[in-house]
């Protein structure tokens, strides 16, 4: 589950990480308010605006702005609360902007340079173990700096049972070249980034850029964060913030119908019964020359409901010309999964426009296949892998 910057920053905060204060705003008369309120408590003339939606690459598409005064607040305030800000990272659609963070300007001059570092807390998947990604080049595109300077992107691996030890954060601000108090500080985020990372049950925390001040404090300006899904129902908390608006409409509903469903940008929709049968039938598709539409595992009963419930899940895909239903009758048999996809064609009435493929494979087979040619319905059966991608590839023409 992704959050908003302001709600990463929250829990950062929450952990005493040090953050840009900022305060969310709905209306440019609120934004002017929390402008005001910014004054007042950290005594900034400047403020800036910034966007949020779940997508980096803001200050690219115009969602980030700075303002010198409180009329500059209103106009910009005003300008972004409604738009629809494309970014490197959104659809050339992109998103629509609800809500804005009016937060201080911390590039203000004094005594040093302000620098910009990168820094997220992340899992190896190779290693089994948390890492903390960190670089000199910050506020600029990492995946660009990977791969023009990868040897300006560092990592210290982290052992979860001892979790991030004094000497690893020293190492770190001092490969980011930092010393005196800057030094101190940034030992002090990364020990804290951390452990809000852990506590938090994040997959994922991505500061860019960590600032070091002109007075050299070190702090989070963006916070990039996601939760584990798995995790939300011990961090109730946390997954009250999530935000529908930001999500995939129909992955939204098929979450709300317990159905694990990815939307893809292919033209074959598919239904199958676990997730690594759902991989190889997305495999299978591509080999027959579509693309998926979707991942969607139905899950260990598939029965006539569940079958009807992720028809129309994949139908609302309007990119969908054709569904590969594709499920291995292990603990189900496949004369009922057979029978579900019938009873839910009928019951469905002329919701169903395109052609369907159904390969059943296991217990009950062949029963499945003769319950599916003599139904009258305009549903291909198959049984091995490749007649389905046959049948695919037919129908797709
Ligand atoms: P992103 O573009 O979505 O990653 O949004 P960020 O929160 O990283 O902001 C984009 C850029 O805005 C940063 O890299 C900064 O250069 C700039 N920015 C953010 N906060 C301030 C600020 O307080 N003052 C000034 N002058 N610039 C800022
Ligand atoms: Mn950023």
């Amino acid at each position: 589950m992704n959050l908003h910057e302001y709600q990463g920053k929250e829990i950062l905060a929450s952990f005493g990480v040090r953050i840009q204060r900022g305060i969310v705003a709905h209306s440019p008369k609120e934004a002017v308010a929390a402008a005001k309120q910014l004054t007042a408590e950290t005594g900034t003339g400047w403020h800036v605006i910034k966007a949020q939606v779940h997508a980096g690459g803001r200050g690219k598409g115009g969602g980030v702005k700075l303002a010198k005064n409180l009329k500059e607040v209103e106009e910009i305030a005003d300008s972004i609360i409604g738009m629809n800000l494309v970014t490197p990272q959104t659809s050339a659609a992109g998103k629509k902007v609800h809500q804005v963070l009016v937060a201080e300007d911390v590039y203000y001059p004094g005594a040093s340079e302000t620098s910009e570092f990168y820094m997220s807390v992340l899992l190896d998947r190779s290693k089994g173990r948390n890492m903390v990604m960190y670089s000199t080049e910050g506020g600029m595109d990492i995946e660009e700096v990977a791969d023009k300077t990868p040897h300006l992107i560092f990592t210290e691996e982290v052992d979860p049972a001892t979790g991030l030890l004094p000497f690893q954060a020293r190492k770190i601000a001092f490969n980011l070249g930092l010393s005196g108090t800057a030094f101190k500080e940034m030992t002090k985020f990364v020990t804290s980034l951390y452990k809000a990372y852990v506590e938090s049950d994040s997959n994922m925390f991505e500061i860019n850029p960590v600032l070091k001040t002109s007075d050299d404090k070190i702090m989070a300006v963006d916070a990039k964060v996601s939760i584990d899904d798995n995790a939300l129902y011990r961090r109730k908390q946390y997954a009250e913030m999530r935000d529908l608006r930001e999500e995939n409409p129909i992955e939204v509903e098929a979450r709300s119908v317990g159905l694990s469903y990815v939307d893809l940008d292919g033209n074959v929709g598919c239904m199958v019964n676990g997730a690594g049968l759902a991989m190889a039938t997305m495999d299978l598709i591509k080999m027959a020359g579509g693309e998926p539409a979707n991942f969607l595992d139905v899950g260990g009963t598939a029965d006539a409901k569940r079958v009807e419930e992720a028809f129309r899940i994949i139908l609302k895909d309007p990119a969908v010309k054709a569904i590969l239903i594709n499920i291995f009758g292990g603990i189900v048999r496949c004369d009922r999964v057979a029978q579900g996809v019938v009873d839910a064609y009928k019951n469905m009435g002329d919701a169903i426009k395109v052609p369907i493929i159904v390969r059943l494979q296991g217990t009950n087979a062949e029963l499945a296949k003769e319950i599916i040619d003599n139904s009258g319905l305009a549903v291909h059966s198959a049984v091995q892998f490749q007649e389905a991608a046959d049948k695919v590839k037919e129908v797709l023409g």
